[in-house]
């Protein structure tokens, strides 16, 4: 078994900063590698460790790399990041029609196109409408008739009509900008209503079955 560990390798690598919302210049400040699978004519895997910061405002990494070894040559087979966490296992597990709107407006944020980042929250609410069977009349009945129906309780419909003005704002106004801080609050509440409606009713389902048993 052979390991390696170096505490002052001045290497640097391009990352997506979620607190920037930028990709960034980011330095190593530790890494550590296993090579404990690799046998004498250097064939098998290494995994590689890597603790790095931002540039610009100096939040952590923290990402794993498993490279093959082949003959000498090494080629990178996984790249896994473990902070920040960027993927939420609810998103992962909700219906494709209101994925697809989740992920857009996560890449609209990431380049910047705030308008578009929250057309794409409204067009999420409205496919959560649809996969709860509301397809007729506007946005706003539709959004009360899953508040009577008690899908959506009190907060959370007033959540999804606030995304469903800023989402008009986007849309439709010329003068009033959708900022950053709209566009970010718009994916947190977003977020928070699949998280609900797709992950922790589901998970509170399944808990009462288990305890029943
Ligand atoms: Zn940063």
């Amino acid at each position: 078994m052979k390991e390696e560990e170096n505490k002052s390798e001045e290497s640097k690598e391009m990352n997506f900063c979620p607190t920037c919302n930028s990709v960034v210049e980011t330095v190593i400040i530790y890494s550590y590698t296993s090579k404990s699978t690799v046998d004498e004519n250097l064939n098998g895997f290494f995994t590689h460790v890597l603790l790095s910061k931002c540039l610009k405002c100096q939040n952590p990494f923290l990402k794993e790399k498993t490279f093959q070894y082949a003959g000498g040559d090494e080629y990178l087979t996984s790249e896994l990041q473990f902070y920040p966490d960027t993927v939420n296992e609810a998103i992962k597990n909700c219906p494709k029609i209101v994925y697809n709107p989740y992920k857009e407006a996560l890449e609209c944020y990431r380049s910047h196109a705030y308008d578009a980042c929250v057309i794409m929250c409204r067009k999420g609410i409205e496919a959560i409408c649809i996969d709860n069977g509301e397809n007729k009349g506007n946005l706003k009945t539709r959004l009360k008739n899953l508040n009577s129906k008690g899908v959506l309780e009190n907060t959370l419909f007033n959540w999804a009509n606030e995304l469903r003005l800023i989402g008009n704002d986007g849309a439709h106004s010329h003068e009033q900008i959708v900022n950053q801080q709209d566009a970010k609050d718009a994916i947190d509440f977003f977020d928070a209503l699949i998280t609900y409606l797709y992950h922790l009713v589901k998970q509170y389902d399944e808990l009462i079955k288990r305890r029943k048993k």
